[in-house]
């Protein structure tokens, strides 16, 4: 009787063990922070971090891949279709221009959807090929260092999903590198900052961790396959 007395009490007081929990991640965020900052980087970011939403949002192109037409006999082909619709030859310049469009090339998709939406019923599927080029997302960073302030924040969200310490590590070091890197908002990740991201601890494993989670993450370093207009 006594037992299930207290065990009710406690059940009823959720308040003090969250504030408990709260001090202990708390403590579990600086703690983490001092030895990454001292094994890392002997001890000489100077910052405070935080459990808090990051402010910026990033733009993340989730769309399908464009086909581009490096190929000589492609560009020749799509030239060709725009000298036939200069003059009036439409018929042809369709013809030239579908399979390009078939193969994902975004201004022919769209010039075969103006083409033959009057004359045919299927110009839907070119209009949604060339749309689903040119899908974004805003989602927010799992951790973001704010230089004016020197503060790391670290999303909550992590500690709802038992962030494993190294996670939690990567992501420190992470923003400990945009200190002592300074970066621009148009390059935040620049070449010399990738050089330096890369020696990050469990790097691989935290970057499939946040995939994993819905979390935005940094391409692998290697050069982009393609660059995106
Ligand atoms: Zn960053």
């Amino acid at each position: 009787m006594n037992d299930m007395a207290r065990t009710l009490s406690d059940a009823s007081q959720p308040t003090s063990t969250l504030f408990t929990d709260s001090i202990l991640t708390n403590e579990r965020l600086t703690s983490s922070f001092e030895v990454i900052n001292q094994r890392f980087f002997q001890g000489k970011i100077d910052a405070s971090i935080i459990w808090q939403v990051p402010k910026g949002l990033i733009s993340i192109n989730k769309g399908t891949p464009c086909y581009s037409l490096d190929e000589v006999p492609d560009r020749l082909v799509f030239e060709q279709a725009a000298q036939a619709i200069e003059q009036g030859e439409m018929d042809f310049a369709l013809s030239l221009l579908t399979p390009l469009a078939d193969k994902g090339h975004p201004d022919s998709e769209l010039l075969v959807c103006h083409m033959i939406k009057r004359q045919h019923g299927h110009w839907q599927r070119y209009a949604k090929a060339y749309n689903s080029h040119f899908v974004t997302e805003m989602l927010a960073p799992a951790a973001c260092y704010y230089p004016n302030s020197q503060t790391i924040a670290i999303h909550p969200h992590l500690l709802h999903r038992d962030v494993p310490m190294f996670v939690l590590r990567y992501l420190i070091y992470h923003e400990c590198c945009h200190q002592i890197i300074p970066s621009s908002a148009e390059e935040p990740h620049s070449a010399e900052f990738m050089t330096f991201e890369a020696k990050a601890p469990f790097r691989e494993k935290s970057l499939a961790w946040l995939r994993k989670e819905g979390f935005p993450t940094l391409s692998n370093p290697s050069p982009s396959p393609t660059s995106l207009a």
